[in-house]
C-alpha cells in the first residue's frame, strides 16, 4: 500500500532529513513543530551546542543529494586536540591522513535542513505541540502554542521525530500493553561557554581540532565556528566539589577556570555571564521498545534512542536511521508493515550498542586521553592497524568512519580488541619494547 499523507512529529535534525527522504519519493509530508520558525527568531543563548557531523550521517546526507549544502557550514577537524592539566598540550589525529569530523552549528543545520525539506516540497506547521495521539483513529491531537487552541489531524501514516523527551513516544507507551522502557541520567551536566574570534574574524585557537581539556572527573571541550569562534562545552558533575553546585559565584568560577583551564579562560571575556545565564542542562540515555505500530507509526532519532553526545554520534545515528528506513522502502516496495518491521529489528540493536559505546567513551575523553599508558595503548593499536589494516581497525575509526560497521559490530568488535590490548598493556616492559616484533606475534595469536 502507497502511503501518500505522511505526518512527522518534530522539525528538528531527523525529521527534516527524513521529510526530505520521503518527499523526493513523491510523498505529501507535513511536519509540526513546537517551536516557532527559528529561522525567523534568534535561538536563545547556550542552546546552540555544536554538532560533529561524521561519516555515517555525511553518507544519509549525500544520499539525498544536500551534502554539498551542508559542506559549506561545516569546519574539518582532523584531531582531539588536548590541552593537559600541567600546560602541556597535544595532538591525536582521529583516523588516517584525509579522515575527519566536523564541526557544524546545531541551528544552522537545523535552518539549512528546514529550507531543503521546504525546497522539496515539505510543509512544515510551528507552533504545534503535539499532545496525543489516538492510535485507533491515527488522529493527532496538537496544542496551536500561540492560542492554545487545538487542533486535530488524521495522517496515514506518523513518525515520531520529537527527540529524547517525546511526547509521541509517551502516547505510543501509554496505548500499549507490552512497552520496554528505560531512562538513564548521568551525574553530570553541560552549558555551553564560548571562545569568540579574535580580530577580523581570528580563530583563537587551532581551527581544524576538537579542543579538549581532559581533567579526570570532567572536561571542557570546544568546536570551531565559521565565523572564528568557538563554542565550549563544560561537562561537569551537578553536584560535588567542584560542580556545577559549587561554583556559585563569578568570582569562584573565574578563579576555577583559571586554575584548571589557564589557557581557554584567558580567552574567554564572558565566561562569568555565560556561566551563570545559560542552562546547565542533563545527558539522558532512553532505550525503548516496540518503536513501531503496524504500518502507522513509528519512533526514529532521539524520540527512538536518545544517547549521551560522547561519541559526537546521536545525530548521526539519526541520519542513518533515516538511510537505512529508505533502503527498506526500496526493498518492500512500499509495503510499510514490512518495512517499520525490519526497520525496528534492523536499528534496534545498533542504537543499544551506541548507547553503551557513548557511555564508555565519556571516561576515556575525560580521562584516559590525558593518560600515557593509553596513549600508548592508542599507539599500538594504531601501528598494528596500518600494517593490517584487514585484521584491526580501532573501535573509533569503525563507528566514525566505516559507516559500512553496523554499531553492533562496532561494540563486539571493539570489546574484543579491547580484551586484546589489556593483555598486551599488561606484558611487563611494554613502555620500552611496544614495537618489538614479540608484541606484533601475540597480538596475532590473540586476534
Ligand atoms: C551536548 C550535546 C552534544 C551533542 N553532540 C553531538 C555530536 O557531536 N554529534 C552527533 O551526531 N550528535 C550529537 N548530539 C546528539 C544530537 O543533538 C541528537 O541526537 C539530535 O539532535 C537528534 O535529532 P532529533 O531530530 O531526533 O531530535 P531533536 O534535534 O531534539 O529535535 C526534536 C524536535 O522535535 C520538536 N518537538 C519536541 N516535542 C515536540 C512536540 N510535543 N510536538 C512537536 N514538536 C516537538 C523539538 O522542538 C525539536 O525541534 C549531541 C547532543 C547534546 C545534548
Amino acid at each position: 500500500m502507497s502511503k501518500e499523507e505522511i505526518s512527522i512529529i518534530g522539525a528538528g535534525l531527523v525529521g527534516s532529513l527524513l521529510s526530505i527522504y520521503l518527499a523526493k519519493r513523491g510523498n505529501k509530508v507535513r511536519i509540526y513543530e513546537r517551536r516557532p520558525d527559528m529561522r525567523k527568531e534568534a535561538i536563545s543563548a547556550g542552546k546552540s551546542i555544536n554538532l560533529a557531523l561524521s561519516d555515517r550521517g555525511i553518507k544519509a546526507l549525500e544520499e539525498v543529494g544536500i551534502m554539498d549544502e551542508i559542506r559549506k557550514i561545516a569546519i574539518p577537524m582532523h584531531g582531539r586536540h588536548l590541552h593537559n592539566a600541567d600546560g602541556s598540550e597535544a595532538y591525536q589525529p582521529y583516523g588516517k591522513d584525509g579522515q575527519y569530523i566536523n564541526s557544524v552549528s546545531r541551528g544552522d543545520l537545523n535552518k539549512k535542513l528546514m529550507k531543503l525539506a521546504e525546497d522539496h516540497g515539505v510543509e512544515i506547521f510551528f507552533n504545534h505541540k503535539c499532545e496525543t495521539i489516538d492510535f485507533k483513529t491515527n488522529e493527532i491531537i496538537f496544542e496551536n502554542t500561540i492560542d492554545s487552541k487545538l487542533i486535530l489531524r488524521n495522517q496515514d501514516l506518523i513518525f515520531g521525530s520529537d527527540g529524547a523527551y517525546s511526547a509521541a513516544r509517551l502516547t505510543h507507551q501509554l496505548q500499549h500493553d507490552r512497552f520496554q522502557y528505560s531512562q538513564y541520567y548521568i551525574d553530570f551536566g553541560y552549558k555551553e561557554l564560548n571562545i569568540p574570534a579574535g580580530e577580523s574574524g581570528t580563530f583563537l585557537l587551532e581551527r581544524n581540532a576538537l579542543h579538549i581539556w581532559p581533567r579526570g572527573n570532567y572536561m571542557l571541550i570546544a568546536l570551531p565556528n565559521i565565523d572564528g569562534s568557538f563554542t565550549c562545552t563544560l561537562f561537569f558533575p551537578f553536584e560535588g566539589d567542584p560542580s556545577f553546585q559549587s561554583l556559585d559565584s563569578n568570582e569562584k568560577v573565574r578563579s576555577f577556570f583559571d586554575e584548571t583551564f589557564s589557557d581557554a579562560s584567558k580567552l574567554m571575556p564572558t565566561l562569568e555571564h555565560d556561566f551563570m545565564n545559560n542552562p546547565t542542562s542533563s545527558l539522558v540515555t532512553v532505550k525503548c521498545f516496540p518503536w513501531v505500530r503496524n504500518d502507522h507509526f513509528a519512533l526514529i532519532g532521539d524520540a527512538a534512542h536518545a544517547i549521551v553526545p560522547f561519541f559526537g554520534q546521536g545525530m548521526n545515528c539519526g541520519f542513518e536511521d533515516c538511510a537505512v528506513l529508505n533502503g527498506l522502502i526500496d526493498k518492500h516496495n512500499e509495503d510499510w508493515t514490512k518495512i517499520l518491521e525490519e526497520y525496528q529489528l534492523l536499528r534496534k540493536p545498533d542504537a543499544d550498542a551506541i548507547a553503551d559505546l557513548a557511555l564508555n567513551n565519556f571516561v576515556e575523553m575525560r580521562d584516559k586521553v590525558a593518560d600515557p599508558k593509553f596513549l600508548l595503548q592508542k599507539k599500538i593499536e594504531a601501528k598494528f592497524s596500518a600494517k593490517y589494516p584487514g585484521k584491526w581497525l580501532p573501535a573509533y575509526s569503525q563507528v566514525t568512519f566505516s559507516p559500512h560497521i553496523r554499531y553492533s559490530d562496532a561494540l563486539k568488535n571493539g570489546t574484543r580488541q579491547d580484551a586484546i590490548m589489556q593483555k598486551v598493556m599488561a606484558l611487563p616492559g611494554i613502555e620500552k619494547k611496544w614495537q618489538d616484533e614479540d608484541v606484533e606475534k601475540m597480538i596475532l595469536d590473540l586476534i
